[in-house]
């Protein structure tokens, strides 16, 4: 798989931009209840697993730099993309890699980043496990109770890791990692990837309700990711050849029911309802995807248990009960 990957990766063409490039927009964050989000794309060199291989899933590449970015270029892009900010409660800093890799950004470019949004209530970064070390949280210790780090574990099965999202780490490390983080009071929020590929339906269900199992205690809040097909990857031949569907929205609904008790998942998946994106049919694309977005606000089940019925829910049924039949679980290591 390593070896496709990298196949598919040497033709991804990146975005031509400008040197001090930043993408922002605004949504809403399910922070005590739903509060207003600002959002901003850093442009760095990117994620360091880019430049071994990747996420069997993921197409962020594209919005990387092909050389490493300076600090003073990344302070250019935060004081851009400032202009853009009105006092959004939470702001999420992305950098389609890790914020914790002194490679991506530099240590002191990394305070200086966070410095920069005094007003707001909740930041997010996020990061590959490998990051979160004593040095780095010291260095961010000052800003623990507005900082959450967010970590793509996408699955606990270390078999799911490796075999279908090519992941490069095991799922001990992000407990270690996000456990260390959770105790000198940091907030955690864990990514979890509903149907990675070569994984049944009725498998994909099982693993996102483990793998949310598994990182509860570590986090404050877990948002589940249907798989969308992104430019550029492994994901993308598999469905351009039929091998593959991104789930079906009554899966994200099934695993939403069956981990409510826990509280904190929430999921607001990438382009809903399209080819591309976690879909049923048209006739009941858009009433799921407002009521797996509600919920994600609301944590009330009652939003999801009574659904009105679909003809295309029988079909989804019948592919699940032949998946159980025809195939095994899928084991751990
Ligand atoms: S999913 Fe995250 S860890 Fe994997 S290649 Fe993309 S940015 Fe890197
Ligand atoms: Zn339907």
């Amino acid at each position: 798989m390593i070896d496709q990957i990298r196949e598919i990766r040497a033709r991804a063409k990146r975005e031509e931009r400008p040197e001090d490039y930043v993408a922002t927009w605004k949504e809403y964050e399910p922070f005590k209840g739903k509060k207003r989000s600002f959002v901003l794309v850093l442009r760095t060199h990117g994620c360091f697993w880019f430049y071994h291989s990747g996420c069997s899933m993921c197409g962020y590449f594209s919005d990387t730099n092909p050389t490493p970015v300076s600090g003073k270029n990344i302070i250019t892009q935060v004081e851009k993309a400032r202009k853009f900010y009105s006092g959004e409660e939470v702001v999420k800093i992305y950098n389609s890699g890790s914020f914790l890799d002194p490679n991506e950004i530099d240590p002191d470019t990394q305070v200086k980043i966070i410095e920069s949004f005094p007003e707001a209530e909740r930041i997010i970064i996020e990061t590959r496990p490998e990051f979160i070390n004593e040095d780095n949280l010291d260095r961010l210790g000052d800003f623990k109770e507005r900082l959450m780090i967010a970590i793509g574990l996408e699955s606990s099965n270390d078999n799911v890791l490796k075999y279908s999202i090519n992941k490069g780490f095991t799922s001990l490390l992000y407990l270690e990692r996000a456990s260390m983080a959770k105790n000198k009071g940091f907030s955690i929020k864990t990514y979890i990837l509903l149907k990675p590929p070569f994984l049944t339906e009725h498998q994909a269900i099982e693993d996102s309700i483990n793998s949310a199992i598994f990182s509860s205690n570590v986090s404050d809040i877990i948002s589940l990711n249907p798989v969308n097909v992104q430019n550029f990857t492994l994901v993308e031949r598999l469905w351009n050849e039929g091998y593959y569907r991104p789930p079906w929205l009554w899966s994200v609904v099934e695993v939403l029911k069956r981990t409510s008790n826990l509280k904190k998942v929430v999921s607001f998946p990438t382009a809903p309802g399209s080819l591309r994106g976690a879909h049923n049919c048209k006739g009941c694309d858009d009433y799921i995807i407002r009521a797996i977005e509600d919920f994600s606000f609301e944590q009330d089940p009652e939003i999801i248990e009574n659904l009105p019925e679909c003809e295309c829910k029988k079909k989804w049924e019948k592919i699940i009960n032949f998946e159980k039949l025809s195939f095994t679980t899928i084991g751990d290591q």
